[in-house]
């Protein structure tokens, strides 16, 4: 078995590799080859935190596992981040195991490169604006990842503490794009591409806010009670999402499907645009809506590829067990 630390993990994954990773995850659950597992996820009731377990099988990648973790709120005071774990797998012919990964990095690598893989197939090519409302631990991932896919311009950001906003500024200047930091609904019209990436439990993002043909990639919703966008959106947008199960329970499109604004056939997994089973975008002045609630395989399909990447390469630590 093999121990690859969370050190080792980021230097062998890059977004370019997660991006593929990720969209060929998408491919193989549309085509039926890959499956994620019910996920559990439940509050310890110690250290405020939440815990649980994503798994799944991908038999066309050979991929078995699961990633074990959650999120511990007061986690800074332990100079840690705030979301925790690590992804576990194992040989699918005899269910022994073959290797743990540090999952931080993994997690927010394979979350931006979701987001990436729904505005490579979904977003309008003449795209030059990306807008990123969030600016935790993740925003910078996104903001790297979303702006590999198009020519974009300028980054307009929001963040409920503009004062967090510097690391994205940063990034974006580092990507040689122009920052700005309009108000929320300013932001909304400006943006051909907008990535929500915060723990809202409440609309963010009012319908009247967007524009016709912006590309919204809604990252944060994760848990049932989150919210970040106006269900009136969805009502009105083509949706999108990496399983129709997680986005209905747990995902941005909870809401809507609850109050009878969106009809769960309306939503269509961004596996079939991949694959060309489903058009995607219909009409340049469409809104487009990624669900991106964020499954198992993800995980499971970096983590196999970091594995592979250390095999080659003589890393991480060799265990009999
Ligand atoms: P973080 O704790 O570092 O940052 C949280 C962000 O949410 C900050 O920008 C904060 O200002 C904002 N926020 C919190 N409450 C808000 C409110 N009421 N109004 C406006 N903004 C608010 O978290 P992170 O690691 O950057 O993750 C962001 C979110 O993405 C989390 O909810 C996390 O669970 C989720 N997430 C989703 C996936 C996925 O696959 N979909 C993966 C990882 C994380």
């Amino acid at each position: 078995m093999l121990i690859i630390d969370e050190q080792t993990a980021g230097h062998l994954l890059d977004a370019q590799e997660a991006f593929h990773a990720v969209e060929e995850t998408f491919a193989a659950m549309a085509r039926g080859q890959a499956r994620n597992f019910p996920v559990v996820r439940e509050a310890l009731g110690h250290a405020d935190a939440l815990y649980g377990f994503k798994s799944g099988f991908d038999s066309a990648g050979a991929t078995l596992g699961l990633k074990a973790g959650g999120y511990w709120p007061h986690n800074a005071e332990h100079g840690l981040t705030n979301h925790q774990s690590s992804v576990f797998l194992f040989d699918p012919d005899t269910g022994r195991p073959t290797a743990m990964v540090s999952g931080n990095h993994l997690t927010a690598m394979r979350t931006a490169a979701a987001c990436a893989v729904s505005i490579r197939h979904l977003a309008r090519t003449d795209a030059d604006t990306l807008g990123i409302v969030g600016a935790g631990h993740q925003a910078v991932y996104q903001l790297r990842a979303a702006a590999a896919q198009r020519r974009f311009e300028r980054v307009v950001a929001w963040n409920r503490t503009p004062g967090r906003l510097t690391e994205l500024a940063a990034a974006a200047e580092a990507l040689g794009l122009a920052f700005e930091t309009p108000p929320l609904h300013r932001l909304g019209h400006e943006a051909d591409v907008i990535v929500t990436i915060t723990s809202c439990h409440e609309p963010l993002l009012m319908a009247e806010h967007v524009g016709p043909g912006t590309h919204l990639a809604c990252m944060g919703t994760d848990t049932a009670g989150k919210q970040e966008i106006d269900p009136l959106i969805l009502q009105q947008a083509q949706v999108f999402t990496d399983e129709a199960a997680q986005a209905v329970g747990l995902g941005e499109c909870q809401h809507a499907v609850d109050a009878g604004q969106l009809d769960v056939e309306r939503i269509q997994a961004l596996g079939d645009v991949v694959t060309g089973q489903c058009a995607g975008r219909t009409a340049a002045g469409d809104i487009t809506v990624f669900d991106g609630t964020g499954v198992g395989l993800q995980d499971l399909s970096v983590a196999r590829r970091v594995a592979a990447r250390a095999l080659e390469a003589g890393r991480g630590q060799h265990i009999h067990f």
